[in-house]
Protein backbone atom coordinates (compact mmCIF):
# COMPACT_ATOMS: atom_id res chain seq x y z
CA UNK A 1 0.00 0.00 0.00
CA UNK A 2 1.49 3.14 -1.15
CA UNK A 3 0.95 6.67 0.55
CA UNK A 4 -1.17 9.19 -1.17
CA UNK A 5 0.66 11.69 -2.86
CA UNK A 6 -0.32 15.66 -2.81
CA UNK A 7 -1.42 16.35 -6.22
CA UNK A 8 0.10 19.97 -5.91
CA UNK A 9 2.85 18.70 -5.89
CA UNK A 10 2.86 16.06 -8.36
CA UNK A 11 3.68 18.21 -11.58
CA UNK A 12 4.46 16.69 -14.88
CA UNK A 13 5.64 19.93 -16.72
CA UNK A 14 8.75 21.30 -17.19
CA UNK A 15 9.19 24.75 -16.06
CA UNK A 16 10.81 27.57 -18.23
CA UNK A 17 10.60 31.21 -17.55
CA UNK A 18 7.66 30.73 -14.76
CA UNK A 19 5.59 28.76 -16.59
CA UNK A 20 4.73 25.42 -16.45
CA UNK A 21 5.01 23.97 -20.25
CA UNK A 22 4.96 20.33 -22.20
CA UNK A 23 7.57 19.16 -24.04
CA UNK A 24 7.30 20.76 -28.12
CA UNK A 25 7.28 17.04 -29.33
CA UNK A 26 4.39 16.41 -27.01
CA UNK A 27 6.11 13.11 -25.47
CA UNK A 28 6.35 12.48 -22.24
CA UNK A 29 8.21 9.75 -20.24
CA UNK A 30 6.73 7.43 -17.49
CA UNK A 31 8.47 8.04 -13.53
CA UNK A 32 8.05 4.67 -12.02
CA UNK A 33 7.94 3.89 -7.82
CA UNK A 34 11.00 1.56 -7.93
CA UNK A 35 9.19 0.24 -4.29
CA UNK A 36 6.78 -1.47 -6.47
CA UNK A 37 7.29 -0.94 -10.53
CA UNK A 38 4.21 0.82 -10.48
CA UNK A 39 3.65 4.29 -12.56
CA UNK A 40 3.36 7.53 -10.83
CA UNK A 41 2.80 9.97 -13.68
CA UNK A 42 4.69 10.68 -16.80
CA UNK A 43 6.56 13.98 -17.64
CA UNK A 44 7.30 16.05 -20.17
CA UNK A 45 10.17 15.05 -22.06
CA UNK A 46 12.21 18.38 -23.12
CA UNK A 47 15.06 18.28 -25.00
CA UNK A 48 17.68 20.77 -26.85
CA UNK A 49 15.19 23.27 -27.80
CA UNK A 50 13.40 23.50 -24.18
CA UNK A 51 17.19 23.85 -23.05
CA UNK A 52 17.88 27.06 -25.65
CA UNK A 53 14.36 28.72 -24.20
CA UNK A 54 15.18 28.14 -20.74
CA UNK A 55 18.63 29.54 -20.84
CA UNK A 56 17.41 32.51 -22.77
CA UNK A 57 14.93 33.19 -19.94
CA UNK A 58 17.42 33.04 -17.37
CA UNK A 59 19.69 35.30 -19.69
CA UNK A 60 17.40 37.41 -19.82
CA UNK A 61 16.38 37.27 -16.13
CA UNK A 62 19.69 37.61 -15.01
CA UNK A 63 20.25 41.48 -15.04
CA UNK A 64 17.47 42.51 -12.81
CA UNK A 65 18.14 39.64 -10.13
CA UNK A 66 21.37 40.37 -9.94
CA UNK A 67 20.87 43.98 -9.53
CA UNK A 68 18.19 43.29 -6.30
CA UNK A 69 20.29 43.36 -3.37
CA UNK A 70 21.61 40.71 -1.26
CA UNK A 71 18.60 41.55 1.57
CA UNK A 72 15.98 41.10 -0.95
CA UNK A 73 17.34 38.00 -2.57
CA UNK A 74 17.96 36.56 0.35
CA UNK A 75 14.24 37.88 2.03
CA UNK A 76 13.02 35.64 -0.90
CA UNK A 77 14.99 32.53 -0.33
CA UNK A 78 14.03 32.59 2.78
CA UNK A 79 10.43 32.57 1.96
CA UNK A 80 11.19 29.49 -0.06
CA UNK A 81 12.93 28.06 2.90
CA UNK A 82 10.57 28.06 4.91
CA UNK A 83 7.88 26.76 2.60
CA UNK A 84 9.84 23.56 1.68
CA UNK A 85 9.61 23.25 5.35
CA UNK A 86 5.93 23.65 6.29
CA UNK A 87 5.54 21.47 2.99
CA UNK A 88 8.24 18.42 4.27
CA UNK A 89 6.00 15.28 4.51
CA UNK A 90 4.51 15.99 1.15
CA UNK A 91 7.80 16.85 -0.53
CA UNK A 92 9.41 13.62 1.43
CA UNK A 93 6.18 11.47 0.73
CA UNK A 94 7.19 12.34 -3.26
CA UNK A 95 10.64 11.58 -2.98
CA UNK A 96 10.02 8.24 -1.53
CA UNK A 97 7.59 7.27 -4.49
CA UNK A 98 10.08 8.03 -6.86
CA UNK A 99 13.23 7.47 -5.25
CA UNK A 100 12.72 4.50 -2.92
CA UNK A 101 14.34 5.99 0.51
CA UNK A 102 12.94 4.88 3.46
CA UNK A 103 10.29 7.78 4.77
CA UNK A 104 12.75 9.45 7.55
CA UNK A 105 14.96 9.45 5.05
CA UNK A 106 13.37 11.62 2.38
CA UNK A 107 12.24 13.92 5.06
CA UNK A 108 15.75 14.31 6.26
CA UNK A 109 17.03 15.27 2.67
CA UNK A 110 14.28 17.60 2.50
CA UNK A 111 15.41 19.23 5.45
CA UNK A 112 18.77 19.30 5.09
CA UNK A 113 18.62 20.10 1.07
CA UNK A 114 15.97 23.07 2.63
CA UNK A 115 19.41 24.32 5.15
CA UNK A 116 21.24 25.14 2.18
CA UNK A 117 18.67 27.90 0.87
CA UNK A 118 18.49 29.02 4.65
CA UNK A 119 22.02 28.81 4.86
CA UNK A 120 22.83 30.87 1.64
CA UNK A 121 19.99 33.12 1.88
CA UNK A 122 22.28 34.65 4.69
CA UNK A 123 25.40 34.48 2.98
CA UNK A 124 24.02 36.14 0.15
CA UNK A 125 24.14 39.42 2.88
CA UNK A 126 27.67 38.43 2.83
CA UNK A 127 29.85 38.46 0.05
CA UNK A 128 32.32 40.80 0.85
CA UNK A 129 34.89 42.48 -1.74
CA UNK A 130 38.20 44.01 -0.94
CA UNK A 131 40.22 47.08 -0.70
CA UNK A 132 43.89 46.48 -1.68
CA UNK A 133 46.40 48.38 0.15
CA UNK A 134 47.90 50.45 -2.93
CA UNK A 135 51.25 50.24 -4.59
CA UNK A 136 51.15 53.73 -5.87
CA UNK A 137 49.49 57.02 -4.12
CA UNK A 138 47.48 58.05 -7.13
CA UNK A 139 45.75 54.67 -7.36
CA UNK A 140 43.59 52.36 -5.43
CA UNK A 141 42.76 48.29 -5.75
CA UNK A 142 39.28 47.18 -5.40
CA UNK A 143 38.22 43.37 -5.55
CA UNK A 144 34.64 43.33 -7.01
CA UNK A 145 32.53 39.77 -6.27
CA UNK A 146 29.62 39.99 -8.74
CA UNK A 147 27.51 37.21 -9.55
CA UNK A 148 28.94 34.60 -12.86
CA UNK A 149 25.67 34.55 -14.52
CA UNK A 150 23.12 31.61 -16.03
CA UNK A 151 24.00 28.84 -14.27
CA UNK A 152 23.73 25.22 -15.73
CA UNK A 153 23.04 22.47 -13.60
CA UNK A 154 22.91 18.68 -13.40
CA UNK A 155 21.77 16.42 -10.60
CA UNK A 156 21.76 12.87 -9.77
CA UNK A 157 18.34 10.66 -8.13
CA UNK A 158 20.17 9.55 -5.23
CA UNK A 159 19.62 13.05 -3.38
CA UNK A 160 16.83 14.40 -6.11
CA UNK A 161 15.77 17.53 -3.37
CA UNK A 162 19.22 17.87 -2.24
CA UNK A 163 21.45 18.09 -4.66
CA UNK A 164 19.65 20.80 -6.20
CA UNK A 165 19.21 22.89 -3.70
CA UNK A 166 22.72 22.75 -2.61
CA UNK A 167 23.71 24.03 -6.02
CA UNK A 168 20.68 26.27 -7.04
CA UNK A 169 20.50 28.36 -3.14
CA UNK A 170 24.43 29.36 -3.43
CA UNK A 171 23.65 30.49 -7.52
CA UNK A 172 20.48 32.88 -6.57
CA UNK A 173 21.75 34.07 -3.63
CA UNK A 174 24.81 35.30 -5.69
CA UNK A 175 22.24 36.53 -8.13
CA UNK A 176 22.83 34.04 -10.59
CA UNK A 177 19.59 32.09 -12.59
CA UNK A 178 19.69 28.84 -13.29
CA UNK A 179 18.36 25.83 -15.67
CA UNK A 180 18.26 22.68 -13.87
CA UNK A 181 18.00 19.25 -15.54
CA UNK A 182 16.60 16.85 -13.14
CA UNK A 183 17.58 13.23 -13.22
CA UNK A 184 15.44 10.81 -15.69
CA UNK A 185 14.29 8.72 -12.49
CA UNK A 186 13.50 11.56 -9.92
CA UNK A 187 11.97 14.33 -12.05
CA UNK A 188 9.38 15.18 -9.53
CA UNK A 189 11.29 16.19 -6.17
CA UNK A 190 12.57 19.18 -8.51
CA UNK A 191 9.66 20.13 -10.20
CA UNK A 192 7.90 20.40 -6.66
CA UNK A 193 10.85 22.68 -5.57
CA UNK A 194 9.90 24.69 -8.34
CA UNK A 195 6.00 24.69 -7.23
CA UNK A 196 7.41 26.71 -3.72
CA UNK A 197 9.93 28.51 -5.71
CA UNK A 198 6.95 30.09 -7.82
CA UNK A 199 5.10 30.90 -4.18
CA UNK A 200 8.23 32.54 -2.67
CA UNK A 201 8.36 34.81 -5.37
CA UNK A 202 11.20 33.62 -7.17
CA UNK A 203 10.77 35.53 -10.15
CA UNK A 204 10.09 34.25 -13.31
CA UNK A 205 13.56 32.86 -15.86
CA UNK A 206 15.38 32.89 -12.38
CA UNK A 207 14.95 29.29 -11.86
CA UNK A 208 14.15 26.66 -14.54
CA UNK A 209 13.67 22.96 -14.75
CA UNK A 210 14.07 20.67 -17.62
CA UNK A 211 12.41 17.34 -17.37
CA UNK A 212 14.34 14.47 -19.93
CA UNK A 213 14.74 10.72 -20.64
CA UNK A 214 17.31 11.72 -22.81
CA UNK A 215 20.04 13.49 -20.93
CA UNK A 216 23.16 13.97 -23.40
CA UNK A 217 21.40 16.76 -25.91
CA UNK A 218 20.39 18.69 -22.71
CA UNK A 219 23.86 18.66 -21.36
CA UNK A 220 25.02 19.67 -24.61
CA UNK A 221 22.84 22.64 -25.14
CA UNK A 222 24.01 23.86 -21.73
CA UNK A 223 27.71 23.44 -22.40
CA UNK A 224 27.47 24.46 -25.86
CA UNK A 225 25.72 27.76 -25.24
CA UNK A 226 28.41 31.05 -24.28
CA UNK A 227 25.13 32.54 -22.39
CA UNK A 228 25.75 29.82 -19.76
CA UNK A 229 29.02 30.86 -17.58
CA UNK A 230 29.21 28.16 -15.16
CA UNK A 231 28.11 23.94 -15.27
CA UNK A 232 27.42 22.42 -12.00
CA UNK A 233 27.17 18.76 -11.96
CA UNK A 234 26.49 15.96 -9.43
CA UNK A 235 26.92 12.12 -10.94
CA UNK A 236 29.41 9.86 -12.40
CA UNK A 237 32.68 10.47 -12.88
CA UNK A 238 32.42 8.88 -16.58
CA UNK A 239 29.55 11.77 -17.10
CA UNK A 240 31.61 14.39 -15.29
CA UNK A 241 34.45 13.68 -17.64
CA UNK A 242 32.01 14.05 -20.96
CA UNK A 243 30.44 17.90 -19.88
CA UNK A 244 34.16 18.69 -18.27
CA UNK A 245 35.53 18.22 -22.05
CA UNK A 246 32.09 19.89 -23.70
CA UNK A 247 32.58 23.36 -21.17
CA UNK A 248 36.06 23.09 -22.40
CA UNK A 249 35.03 24.47 -25.97
CA UNK A 250 33.84 27.89 -24.33
CA UNK A 251 36.06 28.02 -20.70
CA UNK A 252 33.17 27.34 -18.73
CA UNK A 253 33.94 27.31 -15.35
CA UNK A 254 32.47 24.18 -13.76
CA UNK A 255 32.19 22.71 -10.52
CA UNK A 256 32.03 18.82 -10.29
CA UNK A 257 31.12 16.41 -7.19
CA UNK A 258 31.76 12.99 -8.92
CA UNK A 259 31.86 9.62 -7.90
CA UNK A 260 33.53 8.12 -4.59
CA UNK A 261 35.69 5.00 -3.50
CA UNK A 262 35.20 5.76 0.57
CA UNK A 263 37.82 4.05 2.54
CA UNK A 264 36.72 3.33 6.18
CA UNK A 265 39.67 2.07 8.19
CA UNK A 266 39.15 0.81 11.50
CA UNK A 267 42.37 0.42 14.02
CA UNK A 268 43.38 -1.57 17.07
CA UNK A 269 42.55 1.53 19.01
CA UNK A 270 39.06 2.29 17.46
CA UNK A 271 36.42 1.80 20.26
CA UNK A 272 34.72 -0.60 18.29
CA UNK A 273 31.61 -0.18 18.92
CA UNK A 274 31.40 3.09 18.25
CA UNK A 275 32.89 2.45 14.64
CA UNK A 276 30.08 -0.33 14.31
CA UNK A 277 27.51 2.63 14.70
CA UNK A 278 29.77 4.63 12.01
CA UNK A 279 29.79 1.73 9.53
CA UNK A 280 26.30 1.06 9.60
CA UNK A 281 25.29 4.92 9.07
CA UNK A 282 27.93 5.80 6.46
CA UNK A 283 27.65 2.19 4.97
CA UNK A 284 23.33 1.55 4.53
CA UNK A 285 22.24 5.46 4.16
CA UNK A 286 19.80 5.40 0.93
CA UNK A 287 20.69 1.68 0.59
CA UNK A 288 24.23 2.25 0.33
CA UNK A 289 23.66 4.58 -2.55
CA UNK A 290 25.70 7.76 -2.01
CA UNK A 291 28.68 8.81 -3.06
CA UNK A 292 30.10 8.99 0.47
CA UNK A 293 28.58 5.85 1.45
CA UNK A 294 31.66 3.94 2.83
CA UNK A 295 32.98 1.55 -0.15
CA UNK A 296 36.21 -0.19 1.32
CA UNK A 297 36.17 -1.36 4.71
CA UNK A 298 39.64 -1.73 5.91
CA UNK A 299 40.27 -3.11 9.67
CA UNK A 300 43.18 -3.90 11.40
CA UNK A 301 44.37 -7.36 12.54
CA UNK A 302 43.76 -7.57 15.96
CA UNK A 303 39.97 -6.64 15.85
CA UNK A 304 39.14 -7.43 12.49
CA UNK A 305 36.79 -10.76 13.25
CA UNK A 306 35.01 -9.11 16.06
CA UNK A 307 34.17 -5.55 14.12
CA UNK A 308 33.03 -7.84 11.44
CA UNK A 309 30.60 -10.33 13.43
CA UNK A 310 29.13 -7.15 15.33
CA UNK A 311 28.77 -5.25 12.17
CA UNK A 312 27.14 -8.33 10.42
CA UNK A 313 24.65 -8.82 13.27
CA UNK A 314 23.15 -5.46 13.17
CA UNK A 315 23.52 -5.51 9.40
CA UNK A 316 21.58 -8.58 9.68
CA UNK A 317 18.68 -6.73 11.93
CA UNK A 318 18.04 -4.20 9.18
CA UNK A 319 14.90 -3.96 8.19
CA UNK A 320 13.79 -3.95 4.24
CA UNK A 321 10.89 -3.06 2.76
CA UNK A 322 8.66 -0.11 0.82
CA UNK A 323 10.37 2.88 1.96
CA UNK A 324 6.82 4.20 2.93
CA UNK A 325 6.67 1.25 5.22
CA UNK A 326 6.30 2.05 9.06
CA UNK A 327 9.99 1.50 10.60
CA UNK A 328 11.85 0.11 7.08
CA UNK A 329 15.65 1.04 6.97
CA UNK A 330 16.48 0.12 3.57
CA UNK A 331 14.45 0.97 0.92
CA UNK A 332 15.12 -1.19 -2.91
CA UNK A 333 17.92 -0.29 -5.11
CA UNK A 334 16.75 2.78 -8.00
CA UNK A 335 16.46 0.68 -10.85
CA UNK A 336 17.35 -3.09 -12.65
CA UNK A 337 20.63 -1.97 -13.45
CA UNK A 338 21.89 -1.23 -9.79
CA UNK A 339 20.37 -4.59 -8.70
CA UNK A 340 22.46 -6.01 -12.02
CA UNK A 341 25.67 -3.72 -10.87
CA UNK A 342 25.40 -5.27 -7.44
CA UNK A 343 24.61 -9.25 -8.12
CA UNK A 344 27.88 -8.96 -10.90
CA UNK A 345 30.26 -7.28 -8.34
CA UNK A 346 29.17 -10.08 -5.85
CA UNK A 347 29.27 -13.08 -8.55
CA UNK A 348 32.61 -11.36 -8.80
CA UNK A 349 33.62 -11.66 -5.11
CA UNK A 350 32.47 -15.22 -4.57
CA UNK A 351 34.16 -16.31 -7.30
CA UNK A 352 37.57 -15.19 -6.41
CA UNK A 353 36.97 -16.45 -2.52
CA UNK A 354 35.36 -13.88 -0.20
CA UNK A 355 33.51 -15.05 2.95
CA UNK A 356 30.10 -14.14 3.18
CA UNK A 357 28.98 -13.28 6.61
CA UNK A 358 25.27 -12.19 5.95
CA UNK A 359 23.23 -11.85 3.06
CA UNK A 360 24.79 -12.01 -0.05
CA UNK A 361 21.60 -11.95 -2.50
CA UNK A 362 18.24 -10.69 -3.41
CA UNK A 363 15.99 -9.72 -1.04
CA UNK A 364 12.76 -11.73 -1.08
CA UNK A 365 10.50 -8.26 -1.18
CA UNK A 366 11.33 -7.48 -4.97
CA UNK A 367 13.26 -7.09 -7.90
CA UNK A 368 15.00 -4.37 -6.90
CA UNK A 369 15.39 -5.74 -2.96
CA UNK A 370 19.01 -6.58 -1.99
CA UNK A 371 19.62 -8.44 1.18
CA UNK A 372 22.26 -5.99 3.71
CA UNK A 373 25.56 -8.05 3.17
CA UNK A 374 28.57 -8.38 5.13
CA UNK A 375 31.49 -10.08 3.54
CA UNK A 376 35.48 -10.85 4.41
CA UNK A 377 37.96 -11.73 2.76
CA UNK A 378 38.21 -8.92 0.06
CA UNK A 379 40.92 -9.09 -2.11
CA UNK A 380 42.33 -6.40 -4.35
CA UNK A 381 41.62 -8.19 -7.68
CA UNK A 382 37.85 -8.05 -6.83
CA UNK A 383 35.87 -5.58 -8.88
CA UNK A 384 34.46 -4.90 -5.70
CA UNK A 385 37.62 -3.43 -4.24
CA UNK A 386 37.54 -0.91 -6.89
CA UNK A 387 33.71 -0.25 -7.80
CA UNK A 388 31.49 2.04 -6.51
CA UNK A 389 29.20 -0.41 -4.95
CA UNK A 390 26.34 1.85 -4.30
CA UNK A 391 24.45 -1.16 -3.05
CA UNK A 392 23.87 -2.60 1.19
CA UNK A 393 26.95 -4.57 0.44
CA UNK A 394 29.96 -4.27 3.38
CA UNK A 395 33.04 -5.66 1.97
CA UNK A 396 36.18 -5.75 4.85
CA UNK A 397 40.08 -6.24 4.03
CA UNK A 398 42.66 -6.59 6.74
CA UNK A 399 45.64 -4.70 6.91
CA UNK A 400 48.64 -4.71 10.04
CA UNK A 401 50.05 -1.56 9.79
CA UNK A 402 49.11 2.35 9.96
CA UNK A 403 51.07 3.02 6.40
CA UNK A 404 49.58 0.08 5.17
CA UNK A 405 45.83 1.45 5.95
CA UNK A 406 47.20 4.67 4.94
CA UNK A 407 48.73 3.53 1.88
CA UNK A 408 45.60 1.19 0.46
CA UNK A 409 43.02 3.87 1.29
CA UNK A 410 44.76 6.12 -1.23
CA UNK A 411 45.22 3.67 -3.54
CA UNK A 412 42.35 4.69 -5.91
CA UNK A 413 41.88 7.63 -8.54
CA UNK A 414 38.85 9.07 -6.50
CA UNK A 415 39.10 11.03 -3.04
CA UNK A 416 35.82 12.15 -1.97
CA UNK A 417 35.16 10.55 1.24
CA UNK A 418 37.34 8.64 4.07
CA UNK A 419 36.41 7.40 7.67
CA UNK A 420 38.76 6.26 9.93
CA UNK A 421 37.72 5.15 13.99
CA UNK A 422 40.91 5.46 16.53
CA UNK A 423 41.81 6.72 19.68
CA UNK A 424 45.23 7.52 19.48
CA UNK A 425 45.91 11.42 19.16
CA UNK A 426 48.90 10.78 17.34
CA UNK A 427 47.67 8.23 15.00
CA UNK A 428 44.33 10.41 14.33
CA UNK A 429 46.45 13.60 13.07
CA UNK A 430 49.26 11.53 10.77
CA UNK A 431 45.99 9.54 9.51
CA UNK A 432 43.77 12.72 9.21
CA UNK A 433 46.81 14.48 7.15
CA UNK A 434 47.56 11.20 5.14
CA UNK A 435 44.14 10.61 3.72
CA UNK A 436 43.75 12.53 -0.32
CA UNK A 437 40.22 12.98 0.49
CA UNK A 438 37.85 16.15 0.59
CA UNK A 439 36.19 15.36 3.85
CA UNK A 440 37.83 13.23 5.89
CA UNK A 441 35.83 11.68 9.12
CA UNK A 442 36.96 10.69 12.38
CA UNK A 443 35.02 8.27 15.19
CA UNK A 444 31.84 9.33 12.87
CA UNK A 445 30.01 7.93 9.83
CA UNK A 446 28.22 11.23 9.50
CA UNK A 447 29.54 14.43 8.57
CA UNK A 448 27.09 16.10 6.12
CA UNK A 449 25.64 19.84 6.90
CA UNK A 450 25.35 22.82 5.01
CA UNK A 451 27.83 24.32 7.14
CA UNK A 452 30.98 22.16 6.36
CA UNK A 453 32.27 22.28 2.54
CA UNK A 454 31.69 18.94 0.78
CA UNK A 455 33.66 17.91 -1.97
CA UNK A 456 36.33 15.92 -3.51
CA UNK A 457 39.79 15.78 -4.39
CA UNK A 458 41.47 13.65 -7.56
CA UNK A 459 38.95 12.49 -9.92
CA UNK A 460 36.21 12.78 -7.52
CA UNK A 461 35.43 16.45 -8.74
CA UNK A 462 36.35 20.39 -8.06
CA UNK A 463 34.94 22.48 -6.17
CA UNK A 464 33.43 22.53 -2.87
CA UNK A 465 29.42 23.06 -2.08
CA UNK A 466 27.97 24.20 1.25
CA UNK A 467 29.43 26.27 3.70
CA UNK A 468 31.11 29.95 3.31
CA UNK A 469 33.20 28.43 0.50
CA UNK A 470 30.20 27.26 -1.96
CA UNK A 471 28.96 30.47 -2.69
CA UNK A 472 32.05 31.25 -4.46
CA UNK A 473 31.40 28.78 -7.33
CA UNK A 474 28.96 31.48 -8.43
CA UNK A 475 30.94 34.62 -8.35
CA UNK A 476 33.37 36.18 -10.18
CA UNK A 477 36.28 38.41 -8.88
CA UNK A 478 37.13 41.49 -10.51
CA UNK A 479 40.10 43.74 -9.93
CA UNK A 480 38.88 47.24 -10.55
CA UNK A 481 42.37 49.74 -10.72
CA UNK A 482 41.05 53.33 -10.05
CA UNK A 483 43.79 55.43 -11.21
CA UNK A 484 44.36 59.25 -11.36
CA UNK A 485 43.34 60.27 -7.94
P1 LIG B 1 24.35 7.85 -12.00
O1 LIG B 1 25.34 6.77 -12.30
O2 LIG B 1 24.31 8.27 -10.60
O3 LIG B 1 23.02 7.68 -12.64
P2 LIG B 1 24.97 9.77 -14.01
O4 LIG B 1 26.25 10.51 -14.08
O5 LIG B 1 24.65 8.83 -15.11
O6 LIG B 1 25.02 9.10 -12.60
O7 LIG B 1 23.75 10.75 -13.85
C1 LIG B 1 23.81 11.96 -13.16
C2 LIG B 1 23.11 13.01 -13.97
O8 LIG B 1 23.80 13.17 -15.20
C3 LIG B 1 21.67 12.68 -14.33
O9 LIG B 1 20.90 13.87 -14.28
C4 LIG B 1 21.79 12.20 -15.76
O10 LIG B 1 20.61 12.39 -16.49
C5 LIG B 1 22.87 13.10 -16.26
N1 LIG B 1 23.57 12.65 -17.47
C6 LIG B 1 23.85 11.38 -17.85
N2 LIG B 1 24.50 11.39 -19.03
C7 LIG B 1 24.64 12.68 -19.40
C8 LIG B 1 25.23 13.36 -20.53
N3 LIG B 1 25.83 12.69 -21.53
N4 LIG B 1 25.17 14.70 -20.58
C9 LIG B 1 24.57 15.39 -19.57
N5 LIG B 1 24.02 14.82 -18.50
C10 LIG B 1 24.04 13.49 -18.41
Amino acid sequence: MSTKLNPKFLRNQGYINGKWIDAKSGERFMVYNPADGIALTNVADMGADETKDAIAAAHAAFPAWAKRTAGERSKILRKWFELIVQNADDLAALLTAEQGKPITEARGEVIYGASFIEWFAEEAKRIYGDVIPSTGADRRFIVLKQPIGVVGAITPWNFPSAMITRKVAPALAAGCTAVVKPAEDTPLSALALAVLAEEAGIPPGVFNLIPTSTPAPVGEALTNDTRVRKISFTGSTAVGKILYQQAAQNITKVSLELGGNAPFLVFDDADIDAAVEGALASKYRNAGQTCVCANRFYVQDGIHNEFAQKLADKTAALIVGRGDAPGVQIGPLINAGAIAKVERLMGDAKAKGANIITGGGKHDQGDLYYTPTVITNVTADMEIANTEIFGPVSALRRFSTEEEAIALANDTPFGLAAYFFARDMGRVWRVMEGLESGIVAVNTGLFTSEVAPFGGVKQSGIGREGSKYGIEEYVEIKNVCLGGL
